[in-house]
């Protein structure tokens, strides 16, 4: 579903990703870990090249995202990205911020468009606010909304950085439950969190993000209970 082969990436004298390799199949649920700076969101934004690779190369579905000449927005179209700000588009109401992408985009009919946009509401429990307008929601609500949006472009594989870091405490459990859900359809998922309960019941692999690359990774009981390396042993030291 996703290779990444020998990435490299600096910004100027400061180099974040060093060699980075990995595979991920389809249904796969990978937790990104790592400290502050570590490099997780350049690695995740990486993906859909809204960060430019200074080596290596990134398969999505078998296509190189990374090649020369390659549709990068056709390719973009099979991930979703979801931040912990929400992006929704402010004028317009819940209901066209689902349908635009995949009117504009994919060229589906405004009813076919509107159809699926009323499942995914129902989906995340929001049928009701369909035209309602993005600034009077909730923060859990505008996240659920951003979550839909994406889901209504079909996409293969979702990326979340730190969904729920925005958010009152009260809403984080909405919004990983939405998540969840996607798990058990069988979504491939990368996800940045610092939600560690949900990290070790949700993925099926974590990765332990240090010295520019994956230090350290294995089942949630692996690294959160027999962690191996002093880094990795360290980190998790912490959140105990
Ligand atoms: P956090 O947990 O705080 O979100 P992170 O692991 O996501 O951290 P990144 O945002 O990936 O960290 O950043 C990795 C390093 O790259 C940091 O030192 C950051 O300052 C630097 N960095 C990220 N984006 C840029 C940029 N556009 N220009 C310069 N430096 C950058
Ligand atoms: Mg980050």
């Amino acid at each position: 579903m996703i290779r990444v082969e020998h990435l490299s990436k600096s910004f100027g004298s400061l180099e974040v990703l060093r060699d980075v390799s990995l595979t991920v199949e389809e249904g796969e649920r990978i937790v990104i870990i790592g400290g502050s700076g570590c490099g997780k969101s350049v690695f995740l934004r990486s993906l859909d090249l809204l960060e430019t690779p200074d080596a290596g190369h990134i398969f999505i579905n078998g296509d190189e995202i990374t090649a020369k000449g390659a549709n990068v927005n056709r390719i973009r179209q099979k991930m979703g990205m979801v931040y912990q700000g929400f992006h929704l588009f402010e004028h317009m109401d819940v209901l066209d911020n689902l349908t635009l992408a995949p009117i504009r985009l994919r060229g589906v009919s405004r009813d076919d468009a509107e159809q699926k946009a009323v499942e995914l509401l129902k989906m995340v429990s929001l049928e009701s606010r369909k035209h309602t307008m993005p600034g009077v929601l909730s923060g859990g609500q505008k996240q659920r909304i951003a979550i839909a949006r994406c889901l209504a472009m079909e996409p293969k594989i979702m990326l979340f950085d730190e969904p729920t870091s925005a958010l009152d405490p009260t809403m984080v459990g909405e919004v990983l439950a939405t998540m969840r859900m996607l798990a058990k359809r069988g979504m491939t998922m990368l996800i940045v969190t610092h939600e560690m309960a949900f990290a070790r019941e949700v993925g099926t692999r974590i990765l332990y993000l240090d010295e520019r690359g994956i230090y350290e990774q294995g089942t949630p009981e692996e690294i959160f209970d027999h962690p191996q390396r002093p880094k990795t042993k360290a980190f998790i030291q912490k959140l105990k």
